[in-house]
């Protein structure tokens, strides 16, 4: 049987971002098709089929595929100088779950799957979730092709990269029908079990979530020659706006809202730029707080627009409202156990875009220090065996 901790060590060389510290692998670019390819020999090893999905989501397989499987898995990217658990953590402990169950001689009666879901930080084509979005239906097939990465390879020129057919791309009916129940299992991304001194817990909910460009254009001139009063500079406008960000947010309770990438075009210390694209990441309890922060954000950066002459076009890159994890299977599973806690959470997740159309679950890992997507991100190695252990009973039950 192989540990979550082996596992991880197995790929810990995989995708390290010298510049920034931690890992960059992004969805179908060479370090995250290396990823894959382990997953798939490590699958194999297990005797489980892999196959891909119309969506370039990995299938991996315990005995005949079949409509209401278990489901579990997560997803191999990172964001850009990422951490080494943040869905990598899932996916091992799959592996290892399953290890953990044959060991104890557990023969599913249900088809069991193990899933890896691409481009799920969106640290490359910018939407998050995109390979459960894809698969649900709920982002068009048509957009997500045109989507480009910063290098401007697009979507459609990246599967196409590694092996899948880009017209298929779209909602998957059948991969759909294939799920029964969906379990996430996820190092927690905040500090919720260090308070409750506890290494393992059920979700709850996921905030409500989207992201926006603000693309504020105006003159681009000179640093020297143009006079301040002749300037249409819409980096000013661009910094009033990351300012009224966290103005907003504080406004709404339970409201965050980031400005974590910023690109003034074309981006040169002694020139005024002609455009500045900010990119909003903006999160409520509901609906209607997250939209007020948005809101209110607009409103102070059109103040600053205005004042500049510049102007201003928002776009909403994704959003997704408040996901409420089924109660039934939250409550049986955190009765089966133990009583384990429930904790709600403010990251986004693939099994937030499927609960709209499967029963889903996530379980969440301890975090020592409560920091997620950058290099300190962890979990102590007891916790995630905590993690396989409770999976496995998960699984184990839901398949039993
Ligand atoms: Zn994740």
């Amino acid at each position: 049987m192989s540990t979550a901790v082996e596992l991880l060590a197995a790929i810990e060389g995989v995708g390290r971002d010298a510049k920034r510290g931690g890992y960059s692998r992004h969805g179908f670019d060479r370090v995250e098709l290396e990823l894959r390819e382990w997953f798939v020999g490590e699958a194999g090893r297990r005797g489980l089929a892999v196959e891909g999905d119309r969506n370039g989501n990995l299938w991996a397989w315990w005995g005949e595929p079949g409509v209401g499987a278990v489901v579990t898995g997560s997803h191999l990217d990172s964001v850009p100088g990422g951490g080494a658990f943040d869905g990598p953590l899932g996916v091992v402990s799959a592996l290892s779950a399953v290890d953990m169950l044959r060991e104890r001689g557990f023969a599913p009666a249900k088809p069991l799957a193990l899933v890896v879901f691409a481009e799920e930080e969106g640290g490359r084509f910018g939407v998050p979730c995109l390979g459960s979005r894809l698969l649900s239906g709920a982002v068009d097939p048509e957009v997500a092709r045109g989507l480009r990465d910063p290098d401007g390879v697009t979507l459609a020129e990246a599967v196409a990269g590694a092996g899948f057919d880009p017209a298929r791309l779209g909602r998957d009916d059948d991969a759909l029908a294939a799920i029964g129940t969906f379990v996430e299992l996820h190092v927690e991304q905040g500090r919720g079990l260090i308070d409750l001194g506890a290494p393992v817990a059920v979700a709850s909910s996921i905030l409500a979530h989207g992201r926006w460009r603000f693309r504020f254009t105006g003159e681009g001139n000179h640093a020297g020659a143009t006079l301040l009063g002749d300037r249409h500079d819409p980096m000013v406008p661009a910094a009033e706006m990351v300012l009224a960000t966290r103005i907003a947010a504080s406004e709404v309770d339970d409201a965050r809202a980031t400005v974590g990438r910023l690109v003034p075009n074309p981006g040169g210390t002694n020139v005024i730029p002609s455009s500045v694209d900010v990119w909003l990441d903006a999160r409520g309890p509901d609906d209607a707080s997250t939209r007020r922060v948005l809101g209110r954000i607009q409103e102070l950066a059109n103040d600053a627009v205005e004042r500049e002459g510049c102007a201003l076009t928002v776009t909403e890159e994704s959003y997704g409202d408040t996901v409420h994890f089924d109660a039934g299977l939250r409550d049986r599973i955190a009765a089966a156990l133990g009583g384990i806690p429930t904790l709600p959470t403010g990251a986004g997740h693939d099994a937030g875009v499927l609960a709209a159309q499967v029963p889903t679950a996530m379980l969440f890992v301890r975090n020592p220090t409560g920091v997620s997507h950058a290099p300190e991100e962890y979990a102590e190695p007891e916790d995630c065996e905590s993690g396989v252990t409770a999976l496995a009973a998960v699984l184990g039950q839901l398949a039993g």
